[in-house]
């Protein structure tokens, strides 16, 4: 997969690109991440991004031309220009946009080309909404000063879904939404810390066992802190085992 991601701050976005699994992931290239200073694609001696809003009030809007500047070109640098994009989104991040989640990360990974645009300021020129974007992504219920981070976020959890990049894929199928439950906990040595002891079936050796009580844990978490997940169609979904295991934790809430 490309990414392109165009900010006014490149800095801020390549530093976590350096660390961790995203980092590795570009290392073996599996993933193909490139940052973009948006004031490349400006045309004045000034570098100018941003400009007052029509109509008046306060702060500063990002201009169009330079962002429609920055796609034209990595796409003709791709040699996607005038092509068809099937594959491609244009990703504005916007705190009105739609919610990220498992799923939509999921979709985003089926995409053979990101290009992720950060808003700094009041935000962006409508018109890049209207005609340049082709999703709009908020990370979330509460406003950030730029697009850096979200992009960032983005990419991290569009990243972990590509086959090959988390090295255990196990480890992805079974995380928190992806397997549509919370995940269970997990603890790790020593045995017993501060008189606080790892639950005794955990060091049983008995794998069967083990797989159950996790299973147990998972559905008891996922009733009490996300009970929306459990909704009628995963409901449906939940094999026999995990049906009857639910049913006993709610009956057993209801006393
Ligand atoms: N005036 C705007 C907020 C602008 S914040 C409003 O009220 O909607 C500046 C930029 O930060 C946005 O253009 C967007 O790119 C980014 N941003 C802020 N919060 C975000 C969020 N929750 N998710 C995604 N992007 C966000």
């Amino acid at each position: 997969m490309r990414v392109d991601i165009v900010s006014i701050f490149p800095k801020m976005v390549k530093a976590p690109l350096a660390e961790g699994i995203v980092a590795r992931a570009i290392a073996r290239g599996l993933i193909d991440v490139r940052v973009h200073d948006l004031r490349d694609f400006t045309t004045d001696r000034h570098r100018v991004v941003d400009d007052e809003p029509f109509g008046g009030g306060p702060g500063m809007v990002l201009k169009p031309e330079p962002l429609f500047a920055a796609v034209d070109s990595i796409r003709e640098s791709r040699g996607t220009k005038g092509r068809s994009r099937e594959r491609e989104a244009v990703i504005l991040t916007s705190p009105d946009g739609e919610r990220l989640t498992h799923a939509v990360a999921e979709r985003l990974s089926r995409q053979e080309h990101l290009i992720v645009l950060c808003g700094r300021y009041e935000g962006v020129d409508e018109r890049v909404r209207t005609h340049l974007a082709t999703a709009e992504i908020s990370i979330g219920d509460y406003v950030l000063s730029g697009g850096e981070l979200p992009a960032l976020v983005i990419v991290d959890a569009v990243a972990r879904l590509i086959p090959g990049v988390v090295g255990d894929e196990a480890s992805v199928s079974g995380d928190t939404f992806a397997s549509g439950l919370l995940d269970f906990p997990q603890y790790t040595r020593p045995a017993e810390f501060r008189g606080h002891a790892v639950p005794p079936i955990l060091l049983s050796g008995h794998h069967r066992e083990i797989e159950r009580w996790r299973r147990r844990q998972a559905l008891e978490r996922t009733l009490e802190r996300r009970p929306d997940l459990l909704d009628e169609t995963r409901m449906g979904a939940l094999d026999p085992e995990d049906a009857a295991l639910l049913k006993e934790l709610l009956t057993k809430s209801r006393k």
